[in-house]
C-alpha cells in the first residue's frame, strides 16, 4: 500500500479487473473526510487505472477535483458513508460468481473460511441501479454493521476500515461464491458451524493476512504487466 489514497485505488482497481471480479462498470472509493470520497471516474478504463482516473466528489456528488465525473451510482459509496462512521473503503463489483447466487435465489453460505467472515450476508432485493440518494440510503439500511451485501442480480458491495480490507474481504467473498457454485452442482457443501466460524473470524480477521492478501494480487499484476 502506497501513502496516496489515488495511486491505492487505482492499484486496487486494476489488481481487480485482473482477478475478473471488477468489469469495465465496477468502482472503488476511500473515505476523504466526513462530507467526501475519492472515487475512480465513471469514462475510467479499469484495467488501466492511473491516479489522473480519481476524483474527489462531495456526498452530493459535486467534482472537488479530477478529470472527470464519479460513476452514475457514486450515492452506493456516499450512502455508506454516511450511515457507517466506522467505513473508510468502498468497493462494487458485478461480480460473477456471487450474482450467479442471487440470480437462482441461493443463500450464500460459509463454504469456505476466509469466505465464511462475510457470513450472515444480506442482500438487496432489487437489481435496480443504485443511482438516487434514496436507493444508497436504502442499501445502507439492508448493510446495517455487515461488512458486505449482496445486490440481487447485479453484483455485490464490499466494506472495510481500509482500503486492503475491503479489497481482501471482496476476493474473499467471491472465492467463497465460486467454491460454493462447483460444490453445489455435486451435492450439498459443508457450512462452518458457528464454532468454526467464530474460529475463523479469530485467526483470519487481521491487518497482517489481509495485507498478505493485497500483496499476493499486487504481486501477480506486477508479473503480468
Ligand atoms: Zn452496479
Amino acid at each position: 500500500m502506497q501513502t496516496d489514497p489515488r495511486r491505492d485505488l487505482a492499484a486496487c482497481i486494476r489488481m481487480l479487473e485482473a482477478n475478473k471480479i471488477l468489469d469495465y462498470n465496477g468502482h472503488c472509493s476511500v473515505r476523504h473526510s466526513d462530507s467526501a470520497f475519492y472515487v475512480n471516474i465513471g469514462k475510467a478504463t479499469r484495467a488501466t487505472a492511473r491516479p489522473e482516473d480519481i476524483c474527489l466528489v462531495t456526498f452530493e456528488g459535486e467534482v472537488l477535483s479530477g478529470n472527470g465525473t464519479p460513476p452514475l451510482e457514486f450515492h452506493l459509496h456516499a450512502g455508506i458513508y454516511k450511515a457507517r462512521k466506522d467505513v473508510n473503503a468502498v468497493i462494487h463489483a458485478h461480480s460473477k460468481w456471487s450474482t450467479y447466487l442471487t440470480m437462482a435465489r441461493q443463500d450464500y453460505l460459509p463454504v469456505f473460511a476466509q469466505g465464511s467472515l462475510l457470513y450472515p450476508m444480506p442482500i438487496l432485493d432489487t437489481p435496480n441501479s443504485i443511482n438516487t440518494k434514496g436507493m444508497g440510503d436504502q442499501l445502507a439500511q439492508v448493510l446495517r454493521e455487515r461488512p458486505a451485501c449482496l445486490l440481487k442480480s447485479h453484483g455485490a458491495v464490499v466494506v472495510g476500515s481500509t482500503l486492503t480490507e475491503a479489497f481482501a474481504l471482496v476476493n474473499y467473498l467471491e472465492e467463497n461464491a465460486e467454491r460454493q457454485y462447483h460444490a453445489q452442482m455435486i451435492g450439498t457443501p459443508y457450512q462452518f458451524s458457528a464454532e468454526e466460524r467464530a474460529l475463523s473470524q479469530q485467526k483470519l480477521w487481521s491487518p497482517g493476512l489481509f495485507q498478505r492478501t493485497w500483496d499476493h494480487f499486487a504481486a501477480k499484476l506486477q508479473s503480468i504487466n
